[in-house]
C-alpha cells in the first residue's frame, strides 16, 4: 500500500536514477529489474525533520553524523535540516562551510543546514543565504548555548533581510526575562516541577506573539519551534487569520507526553520548552486538526549520559528523537497525516516540496516501508546516546523495515545498508 498524495492505494513503485519512475498497477515491474518485496507493509515517502541536533561540530561527545544520521534512516528519515547551536555557532558563511566539509560523505540521510540569527551575526544573513543556508535559528530566550537574540529594533531590520533574501527564520520563542523572573518565584520547588514552573506559558506565548508582529512587519517568513503551550497555538491561529507567513511546529514528545506522566524521570525528560498540561497537549492535538501546527519536528538533542546524570537544575534540556518520530506516532497519526507532518508540511515550509516529500512521478525516490504493528522488541536505537522520555514511557506502534534514499537502500531488516550518500541540500 503505497502513501501518494492522492490516495493510499495498491501499486508498484518504480525508481530510475534516483527519482520516481512508475507508479503502476501490482505486477508491472520489468521482469529483470531488481525488487524490494513491500507487500504487507505500507509505503511513504521519506520523513523530512526539519529540527535536529546532530552535534557537529563541537559537541561529538553528545552524539556525531554517523551515528545520528543512521538513527535517522533507521527511522525512516531521509532528510534532515540541522540547527546551528554547535561549537563554533554556524554564524557566517565560513562556519557553514566547515559544517559541509565535516559532513560530506558521512551521511547516511540527506541533509541541510541552518544559519544563526543572533545578536553577535546580524550582519551575516545575506552571506549565509548566499552559502545555502536553509534557513534561520532565531534563539529568544535562554537555550542550551547562549546565543543572545538582538534587541528588537535590530532584530527587525535583521527580519527584514531575511525576508528579502527569501529565508525563512525557524524561533525557539520563551522570552527570556519573564524565564528568568518565573524562575526566580519557583521556589520551593525541585526536579522537573521547579523546571515547568520556571518556563511558564506565559514566557513562550508573549514571545510568538512579538516575534509574529515583527516578522508581519518586516515581510520574513516565520517558523514556530516546539510549540508546547496551548496559548502559543492560539497564537499562531491568530497570526495566520492575520496573515502572517509562519509556520507551526510541534515536538512528538510534547504530542505524546505530559508533565504528569514523565516528572519521575527527572532530569531525562528535562526539555524546553517542558513537557506541560494536559490541556497543552490537547491544544496542540486541536493545532493539527486544525492545519495551524505544519510540520512535526523531533528536535533530537541528545546529550551525554554523564551529562543528564546530574541534578534537573543543572542538566542540560532535551534527549534523542529522531529515530521515534515514525514508530511511535504512527498510531496516533495514521499514513496520511504523518506523511502530512513529516514529510510533506516540512518539505513545503523549507523549500524541498515537490521534489522531497511526497512519492509522485519525478519526485526524488527517498521512501520508507512500514509495518504498521508493533514490533515484537523494541527497535535497537542507533543515536549515541538514545535514552529519552519518549523511549521508556511511549510504546512503538510501527516498525521501519526499510529505508531508500535516491532509490538505494539504506536501511534494510534492522540494519545500515551500503556506504553514507546522503546529499547536501544547498538552499
Ligand atoms: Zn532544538
Amino acid at each position: 500500500m503505497v502513501c501518494t498524495p492522492d490516495a493510499l492505494e495498491r501499486m508498484d513503485v518504480g525508481v530510475r536514477d534516483g527519482r520516481f519512475a512508475a507508479l503502476a498497477p501490482p505486477g508491472s515491474a520489468p521482469a529483470d529489474a531488481p525488487t524490494l518485496d513491500a507487500g504487507g507493509c505500507i509505503v511513504l515517502p521519506g520523513l523530512v525533520d526539519a529540527h535536529v541536533h546532530f552535534r557537529e561540530p563541537g559537541l561529538v561527545h553528545k552524539e556525531d553524523w554517523g551515528s545520528a544520521s543512521t538513527a535517522a534512516v533507521a527511522g525512516g528519515v531521509t532528510t534532515v535540516l540541522d540547527m546551528p547551536n554547535v561549537l563554533p555557532p554556524t554564524a557566517t558563511p565560513a562556519a557553514l562551510e566547515e559544517k559541509v566539509a565535516r559532513v560530506a560523505g558521512r551521511s547516511r540521510c540527506h541533509y541541510g543546514f541552518y544559519g544563526l540569527l543572533a545578536a553577535a551575526n546580524a550582519d551575516q544573513i545575506e552571506a549565509l543565504a548566499a552559502a545555502g543556508a536553509a534557513g534561520l535559528k532565531l534563539f529568544l530566550g535562554e537555550t542550551t548555548a547562549s546565543l543572545p537574540a538582538p534587541a528588537d529594533g535590530a532584530l527587525l531590520e535583521a527580519l527584514r533581510v531575511a525576508g528579502a533574501c527569501g529565508l525563512r527564520t525557524m524561533v525557539h520563542a520563551e522570552n527570556g526575562d519573564l524565564l528568568a523572573a518565573a524562575a526566580r518565584r519557583a521556589t520551593g520547588l525541585d526536579g522537573l516541577d521547579a523546571h515547568l514552573a520556571a518556563r511558564p506559558a506565559l514566557a513562550e506565548v508573549e514571545a510568538v506573539t512579538r516575534i509574529c508582529l515583527l516578522a508581519s512587519a518586516a515581510g520574513a517568513p516565520l517558523a514556530i519551534a516546539h510549540l508546547a503551550a496551548a496559548g502559543a497555538v492560539r497564537a499562531v491561529r491568530r497570526a495566520k487569520v492575520d496573515g502572517v507567513d509562519v509556520r507551526g511546529e510541534a515536538c512528538p514528545h510534547h504530542l505524546l507526553l505530559t508533565h504528569a506522566q514523565a516528572a519521575h524521570l527527572g532530569s531525562l525528560a528535562k526539555v524546553n520548552p517542558p513537557l506541560r498540561t494536559e490541556a497543552d497537549q490537547a491544544a496542540l492535538w486541536v493545532g493539527i486538526a486544525d492545519g495551524t501546527i505544519d510540520e512535526i519536528g523531533s528536535d533530537h538533542a541528545p546529550h551525554a549520559t554523564s551529562e543528564k546524570a546530574v541534578a534537573v537544575a543543572v542538566a542540560p534540556a532535551g534527549f534523542a528523537g529522531v529515530q521515534l518520530t515514525l514508530p511511535m506516532l504512527y498510531g496516533r497519526l495514521g499514513p496520511r497525516r504523518l506523511v502530512g507532518l513529516c514529510a510533506e508540511g516540512p518539505a513545503r515550509t523549507w523549500g524541498l516540496w515537490p521534489s522531497k516529500g511526497r512519492i509522485a512521478l519525478g519526485a526524488d525516490a527517498d521512501l520508507v516501508v512500514v509495518r504498521p504493528h508493533p514490533p515484537a522488541q523494541p527497535a535497537a536505537q542507533w543515536s549515541r546516546h538514545p535514552d529519552g522520555p519518549i523511549l521508556r514511557l511511549c510504546p512503538p506502534t510501527a516498525e521501519v523495515v526499510a529505508t531508500l534514499v535516491d532509490g538505494r537502500p539504506v536501511w534494510l531488516h534492522g540494519a545500515p545498508r551500503g556506504s553514507p550518500a546522503g546529499r547536501w541540500l544547498r538552499r
